[in-house]
């Protein structure tokens, strides 16, 4: 039972995802887990990175996981391990996080922008097809492709396999925001070539700093990405053999990591929970996010879409009125960024992810989220349209 006084307090402030609530649950098991790190002192690459990387691969089914220091360096890491470079056409969404074509350019490639789904958010398969034939016209070699699970909810995998495998390209999934999902009977992370993924803290399952992961059953591409995490090692990282990064996770983040994996298929029932009251709720005033019948989504995100953009700014200006925490993920497509705005894109154009731009909205989320706070929530939401 809680006490009167402190769910008063968590009642008062919504939070947008509360990290601190899961951290009161497993607090004791942190601290034993962090003290022990700082008494064996191996801080880089210590026990604890061995332990998560086999209990990770478990989790997912994958053959081999990966620790790393973001879920953008995890992204890094497959495109250099794949020789990634100039002249390489890499197609991903135009509607996500900026790391996503920024691992791309930064190998000097050219990231081509493929449009979205209004449903799902994911890309679509018609416009990856459309932006394979604009690549090749320009000149460009189409090697892979990036699809981005965004908000939690694999993209439709058996679409965009198939049409990898017409073009000969490979696939590595940003799981940034899955990981802990499945497609069909695949759990996220035993998927394409390889699969990265993001620890960072507000992620569904996030440490205390950053960390990523690679995920993949490629013997030889595991190699090279171990290879290529510390400085492109050979026998040892004295002798560089190929140009590598610093990419290493620290050994407190396993720690962490550790504890937290033992709640998170616990926390991402929770997450459902949470996705079917809203769903159940809000879907006559707003339309609310589909999971395809085929998929599960870990519900990184739970966002709605509004009918245009005055809607969508009027009612998170309301839920702030409300104490209501509200999040537009994400108010440009990457083709308006300054940094992205001369990249390639599909064919014929992008106008779902600027649909998008305009009229998303996404609620707190989280597995500690009460009944009772998701119930002003709804009703926030629901007033303004009444
Ligand atoms: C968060 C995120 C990343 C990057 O992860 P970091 O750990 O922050 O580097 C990449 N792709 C997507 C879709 C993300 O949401």
């Amino acid at each position: 039972m809680s006490q009167p006084g402190v769910q008063l307090v968590s009642q008062d402030k919504i939070e947008f995802i509360d990290l601190a609530a899961q951290q009161s649950r497993i607090r004791p098991l942190v601290e034993k887990a962090i003290l022990k790190v700082l008494d064996h002192g191996a801080y880089v690459m210590g026990p604890e990175i061995d332990v998560l990387e086999s209990q990770l691969a478990t989790f997912c089914g994958a053959k081999y996981a990966l620790s790393c220091s973001s879920g953008t360096d995890a992204l890094l890491l497959v495109l250099m391990a794949q020789g990634i470079g100039p002249g390489d056409a890499v197609f991903l969404p135009s509607f996500t996080f900026p790391a996503t074509p920024e691992s791309v350019a930064l190998l000097g490639a050219s990231p081509v922008f493929v449009d979205v789904l209004t449903d799902t958010f994911n890309m679509d398969p018609a416009s990856l097809e459309d932006s394979i034939k604009r690549a090749q016209a320009a000149g460009l070699t189409p090697k892979a492709i990036i699809p981005v699970d965004l908000f939690g909810q694999p993209v439709d995998y058996d679409a965009i396999e198939a049409i990898a495998a017409a073009h000969d390209l490979w696939v590595l999934c940003d799981a940034a925001q899955s990981f802990g999902a499945k497609y069909g009977n695949r759990h996220v992370g035993n998927i394409g070539l390889a699969t990265a993924t993001s620890f960072f803290p507000a992620k569904p399952l996030g440490c205390y700093g950053d960390g990523g992961a690679v995920f993949t059953n490629d013997k030889d591409l595991l190699d090279r990405l171990k290879s290529i995490r510390v400085h492109g090692q050979g026998v040892d990282k004295y002798d560089n053999v190929r140009v590598g990064l610093n990419a290493r996770m620290d050994t407190i983040q396993a720690a962490v990591l550790i504890e937290k994996l033992k709640i998170f298929p616990d926390e991402i029932e929770q997450r459902q929970r949470v996705a079917d009251i809203y769903n159940e709720t809000l879907g006559d005033v707003v339309v609310v996010p589909k999971v395809m019948d085929t998929a599960t989504s870990v519900w990184a995100q739970y966002t709605i879409v509004l009918p245009d953009q005055k809607t969508r700014d009027g009612l998170q200006a309301h839920l702030k009125s409300q104490g209501v925490p509200a999040v537009v993920y994400y108010s440009k497509p990457l083709q308006e960024q300054v940094a992205y705005k001369d990249c390639y894109i599909a064919g014929q154009n992008l106008d779902r992810s600027k649909y998008l731009s305009d009229r998303v909205l996404s609620l707190p989320m989280h597995a500690y989220l009460t009944r009772d706070v998701q119930k002003r929530i709804i009703a926030a939401v629901r007033g303004y349209f009444e």
